[in-house]
């Protein structure tokens, strides 16, 4: 089975023909962050302009690389929700145009559903699982008894963690998006300030609008009061507190749960210092536990991977109506049934 994906939901205009949904045929990104670097962030009305500007091209070339035509192509999956309304209005509307024209069976896909699918690029997956999912919007422990049943363990009460390191990036001064140059950053320092540790009333729910403030206030203490500090420092102490505050809600789950697996998902799941204390903390204190992170080049959003939780929904029979719509407020938990 071969499927064509589109993914619009923020400021990537990403199309992918993924095969069996583990073989990536081509996988095609234009990323828009070059342009709302300038301002410090996405603008939705820009990036739905961007995605308008570039789908037709991107389409154009995912076939290409794939050395595939339309009539190849067994299904048709797009992101349909959570995101950016504009945004996915573009990505749905092409995916429609194209399944009608081809009379092709269209496969409405959850976007977070597809950042843990991203992991089917490097194994197969193992029932029950337990996904930590890191991105820009959420913050979720999501068990998985089978390949498409998801329950949703403990979520973010404020901000996603992916959102609290674009913040803390721009105040550190650092380009968009924060987080990756927090990152970088973080590298060059040792964690050695106190900030303030997320403190949640569900055991597995996290927050991290508390520790965000907690910087904003050192920065500002120290300025007032004339000190200086290391920014690297800084960026390191964040780093280690939040990336700490998401482990004890894993562990947790992991000790609560007992899954076979756990695979980490979403755009922060690319950062570097998250993926070595996955291996070098929970792999040593769970040695039973098949612990996966996606390759690097799938975390952050793409079409592959929503190919790749396409087909499953697929094999399930969960389909879209040719008059179907973008649904920005799509929940993980009612993906299961989704007939639109
Ligand atoms: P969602 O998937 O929740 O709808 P999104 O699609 O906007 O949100 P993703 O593309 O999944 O988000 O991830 C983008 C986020 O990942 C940004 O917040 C970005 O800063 C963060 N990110 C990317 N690389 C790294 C890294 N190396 N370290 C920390 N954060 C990173
Ligand atoms: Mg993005
Ligand atoms: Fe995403």
């Amino acid at each position: 089975i071969k499927i064509l994906a589109v993914e619009s939901s923020c400021d990537e205009t990403a199309v992918a023909v993924v095969e069996n949904g583990n073989k990536i045929l081509s996988s095609v990104v234009a990323t828009q962050i070059d342009v709302h670097k300038d301002f410090g962030g996405v603008i939705p009305e820009v990036a739905s302009r961007i995605h308008v500007e570039n789908i037709s091209m991107v389409i154009e070339e995912a076939l290409k690389k794939a050395e595939l035509d339309m009539p190849d192509i067994d299904a048709v999956a797009f992101t349909q929700g959570p995101g950016l309304v504009g945004c996915l209005h573009i990505g749905v509307q092409a995916a429609k145009t194209l399944a009608w024209a081809f009379d092709k069976p269209l496969v409405p896909v959850h976007h977070i559903a597809g950042h843990i699918y991203a992991n089917r690029f490097l194994t197969d997956l193992a029932f029950p699982l337990l996904a930590l999912v890191v991105s820009g919007g959420h913050t979720e422990l999501v068990y998985m008894k089978d390949e498409w049943s998801f329950q949703i363990l403990g979520t973010t009460q404020d901000d996603a963690i992916g959102e609290a390191g674009d913040k803390v990036g721009r105040v550190l001064g650092l380009p968009y998006p924060g987080g990756v140059y927090v990152d970088k950053l973080a590298k060059e320092g040792k964690p050695i300030y106190t900030l303030s540790k997320p403190k949640t009333e569900q055991a597995l729910d996290f927050s991290f609008s508390g520790l965000k403030s907690s910087v904003l206030q050192f920065i500002d203490r120290q300025k007032r009061q004339g000190l200086e500090f290391n920014a690297a420092d800084l960026a390191a102490s964040y780093q280690e507190t939040a990336l700490d505050a998401l482990l004890l809600r894993a562990r947790k789950a992991l000790t609560q749960y007992q899954p076979k697996q756990m695979l980490l998902a979403g755009g922060v799941a690319a950062n570097s210092r998250l993926r070595e204390k996955i291996q070098e903390e929970l792999a040593i204190e769970y040695p039973t536990i098949d612990f996966v992170i996606p390759p690097l080049s799938y975390c952050t959003d793409n079409a592959a991977m929503i190919g790749a939780a396409g087909y499953v929904a697929y094999k399930h029979g969960v389909r879209a109506s040719y008059d179907c719509s973008a649904d920005p407020g799509l929940e993980l938990e009612n993906v299961e049934e989704a007939s639109v």
